[in-house]
């Protein structure tokens, strides 16, 4: 399969040079045509950091150090501002958790879909208003015609967010990054908004980045996903590879935290300790304060990367070659 985009050595600091925040260290990933890929973690982990980070949409404090992000065989950090700016909105869309935050509200949601067809699509005046009225179609939005004309308070959360869905397709993107799509809405229309993002996803081969912290949107949604901890990757893995087999210490307290009946429809459950301070230089492994298999060279040896099979990697001790009888053995107990 075709290799979309593919992430290496991100690292993105927020703040005063000063003191920066590591928030984002050494991320690499990739993303393969028509998949999803989810980008697990706590809050404040680092995943809307990468995000933003991928789109060049940080804010001000915040800056990228180090990496590449190939788009094809573009670096989109080696683009200028305004090369950028016909990307985001054309290859590469971005929704967020809030749908209403990024909605003009005095402007109707047609105009503003009119708005990114204009600027990102190529078709001529005549064709917009067409062309409008197919996104919100295409998005599954009731009467489209009479919704174009509506304002955002008119419209529901979930209209709302597919509304930024039929934006963020507008441009005709090959990737769509969503930051929590459907944390803010209830749990019903969250379902119909990821239903929507996978056939949106069967019929035009879009892959998508999608953010989260919810285990069971993993489950559902994904084909693969990425575990962030403390600005890092700690596992990478097929979703079914994964809930057979969660390698990283960090991942087995998620699933462990989850009562087991309800293993692929919770949210991640509060682990004791806390994630440590991104303000410091790392010695050794950033979970080792809450982490039940810690070992002495956890303290003094930052973890490596290991590939264990089948698409899965981890970044812990545990699995380095004379640890892995260790492993088997919890492994075997579980
Ligand atoms: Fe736990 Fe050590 Fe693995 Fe870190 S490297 S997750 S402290 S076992
Ligand atoms: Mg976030």
């Amino acid at each position: 399969t075709d290799t979309l985009l593919q992430v290496e050595g991100l690292t993105t600091e927020l703040g005063a040079a000063a003191q920066p925040l590591r928030v984002v260290d050494g991320l690499d990933l990739h993303l393969q045509a028509g998949e999803t890929l989810a980008l697990l973690g706590e809050s404040g982990c680092g995943k809307s950091m990468t995000a933003l980070s991928l789109m060049r949409l940080l804010p001000p404090s915040g800056r990228i150090l180090a990496g590449s992000v190939r788009l094809g065989g573009t670096d989109l950090l080696r683009l200028t501002e305004t090369e950028m700016r016909a990307v985001r909105g054309g290859r590469l869309a971005m929704i967020f958790q809030e749908p209403q935050t990024s909605l003009n509200p005095v402007l109707t949601v047609g105009a503003q879909i009119a708005e990114a067809v204009r600027v990102h699509a190529g078709c001529s005046r005549a064709q917009v208003p067409e062309r409008v009225v197919e996104l919100l179609r295409a998005v599954g939005i009731p009467d489209p015609a009479q919704r174009a004309g509506e304002y955002p308070h008119q419209l529901s959360g979930g209209m709302k967010q597919r509304v930024m869905i039929a934006m963020a397709l507008a441009g005709d993107p090959q990737i769509l990054i969503a930051d929590e799509p459907t944390t803010a809405l209830d749990v019903t229309i969250q379902a119909q908004v990821l239903r929507l993002l996978k056939d949106l996803q069967r019929d035009t081969g879009l892959a998508v980045l999608l953010i989260t912290h919810d285990l069971g949107v993993v489950a559902e949604t994904a084909d693969r996903l990425a575990v962030m901890y403390a600005g890092q990757i700690v596992e990478t893995a097929t979703v079914a590879g994964f809930f057979a087999r969660p390698a990283h210490p960090y991942s087995r307290r998620l699933m462990e935290s989850l009562p087991s009946a309800d293993r692929r429809s919770g949210r991640l459950a509060v682990i004791p300790g806390r994630v440590p301070p991104l303000d410091r230089v790392f010695q050794g492994c950033r979970f080792a304060d809450r982490c039940q298999s810690v070992m002495p060279v956890c303290r003094e040896e930052t973890p490596g990367w290991f590939e264990i099979g089948a698409g899965q990697g981890v970044r812990c001790h545990l699995w380095a070659d004379s640890l892995q009888s260790v492993v088997g053995s919890w492994q075997s107990a579980a």
